[in-house]
């Protein structure tokens, strides 16, 4: 069973991930990549890049800025509706999301059985949330009994909403200033670049537009690691489509996403589809891809069909028509014409799939050592996602066997992320790398001097064999390269 608790100490130890400005006590849900996550993060980054910009021929990728014009926000309804109910409890001063509050209760209820309370609790809150009844979400917090988890109290204040936009201001004058958004998500970067890229890329409907990059939300309730952050990375990809036809390509960017979650290693009972059946205002169509978290399962990509509610809503703001010409014919021979394009999104978070990723992979086992039963850990990844690919060990240092580690370590490094080690006994060298995932470790001994041969020792397996230096790097190519990950999709 893994524990939740283990997987977050090992990326702390093995260098993947620290809490930001730990030397400072740590900043509440920020998290800074250390040695080894960034290599893992930017890998996950490309495949996604690769899977999106280089496998399909009408993707072309764009990399938006932060700070974006206030009144994309007022046209893209995140001034008025990104918002999350919050209630205060009045004793401990600390703050909740009251739904959150209210499916603590429901999980309650679940786990002693009671599966109608549960689900009639539910049922309620949904029914206040979407008529916006606050008044309603703060009487039914009060009817449930619920107590604050720190102060114990039932002493609440009203509920109020509350925007999960960063705001800041630009401009040297405080009168001349303006009050600019630290994006909350990374599409409408690409909403507003639509026709940019269209009239300079030549594109023809259906294409898409991807990118990758920071977004942030004043997320309130910060839980579980780095799952639900104040800053992240989104990858995103918005498809233009015909208007018609977007139910089509939605199930189309259903099935490619979960392909591609599937190649990363992310076992297939382990993922799963969770349909909205509440749609936002924008969208005819929405679903989830989950991961089964060691906290059960949670989104970790949206694939929407939104209509062409952003387009539509940025011409009338901007007063820029952001239609598309198309001069393919539909059926009785006419051009389609003049429109504004439907858009289905894809739009996964990097840490988010770097959590599963990383959860799917910590391995523990025990293992018999001659006579004995010993526990050992290791990073189950990808070789195409581990950050360092193979490791350099000669058995010992004397007798030329360091230069020869080191002359072999050069002539790899250039092609494969390697990594050269000298530095205690071979068997906790290879427990190393075991705990940052790297799948070989090669020993340099006295016959690869005579033989230029090397022995490679498989991470999962720990089965030694004898190639040859060019055998191994033909393993290290065929395994470790993105396009063997991509191929597999
Ligand atoms: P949630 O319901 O978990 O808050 P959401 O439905 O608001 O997520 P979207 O707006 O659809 O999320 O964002 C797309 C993706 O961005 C999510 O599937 C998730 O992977 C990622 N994401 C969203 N919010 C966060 C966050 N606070 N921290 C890390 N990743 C996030």
């Amino acid at each position: 069973m893994k524990e939740f608790k283990d997987i977050v100490a090992h990326a702390k130890e093995y260098g993947f991930i620290f809490p930001s400005s730990e030397i400072y006590d740590g900043l509440q849900a920020v998290y800074d990549y250390g040695q080894n996550g960034v290599e893992l993060k930017n890998n996950l980054k490309q495949a996604w890049w690769k899977a999106m910009n280089q496998l399909h021929d009408n993707i072309v990728g764009i990399d938006s800025a932060i700070f974006m014009h206030p009144t994309i926000w007022k046209a893209s309804g995140h001034i008025d509706s990104f918002n999350d109910p919050m209630i205060d409890n009045k004793d401990s001063k600390k703050r909740y999301r009251a739904d959150n509050l209210i499916e603590d209760r429901a999980s309650e209820y679940e786990a002693k059985g009671d599966f109608t309370k549960s689900e009639t609790l539910l049922a309620e809150m949904n029914r206040l949330l979407e008529a916006s009844d606050l008044k309603g979400l703060q009487e039914l917090i009060i009817s449930e009994n619920i107590t604050c988890p720190v102060s114990k109290t039932a002493n609440w204040t009203e509920v109020r909403q509350f925007n999960l936009m960063f705001s800041t201001q630009v401009g040297s004058v405080a009168e001349d200033s303006t009050t600019l958004y630290l994006r909350p998500e990374t599409a409408q970067g690409i909403f507003v670049n639509f026709l940019n890229v269209q009239k300079t890329g030549r594109m023809k409907v259906p294409f898409g537009i991807a990118q990758i990059g920071k977004a942030f939300r004043n997320e309130i309730v910060a839980r579980q690691f780095i799952f639900r952050m104040r800053e992240f990375e989104q990858m995103e990809m918005q498809y233009f489509v015909r208007p018609g036809t977007e139910l089509q390509w939605y199930e189309y960017w259903k099935t490619t996403r979960f392909r591609f979650h599937k190649a990363l290693g992310l076992p297939e009972e382990d993922l799963k589809f969770h349909v909205h059946e509440k749609l936002a205002h924008y969208a005819n169509a929405a679903v989830d891809i989950e991961y089964r978290f060691p906290f059960g399962f949670k989104e970790m990509e949206g694939i929407h069909s939104r209509t062409d509610f952003d387009l539509k809503s940025h011409q009338e703001y901007s007063k820029k028509k952001q239609q598309y010409f198309d001069n393919d014919l539909d059926e009785n021979g006419k051009a389609y014409g003049n429109y504004v394009p439907f858009v289905v999104e894809t739009s996964v978070g990097a840490d988010r799939l770097f959590l599963a990723v990383l959860c799917n992979a910590f391995t523990q086992e025990s293992v018999q050592d001659g006579d004995q039963v010993k526990d050992r850990t290791y990073l189950n990844l990808h070789p195409a996602l581990a950050p360092v690919k193979v490791a350099i060990c000669p058995i010992v240092k004397k007798d030329g066997l360091a230069e020869l580690g080191t002359r072999i370590y050069k002539e790899l490094k250039s092609e494969f992320m390697a990594t050269y080690d000298e530095k205690d006994s071979i068997g906790k060298r290879y427990t190393r790398q075991d705990l940052i995932g790297t799948p070989y470790c090669v020993a340099i001994d006295y016959q690869t001097i005579e033989d230029q041969t090397v022995t490679i020792r498989h991470r999962n397996s720990t089965q030694q064999e004898r190639v040859t230096l060019e055998e191994l790097k033909t393993i290290l190519r065929e395994t470790t390269s993105l396009s063997t990950l991509l191929n597999s999709m």
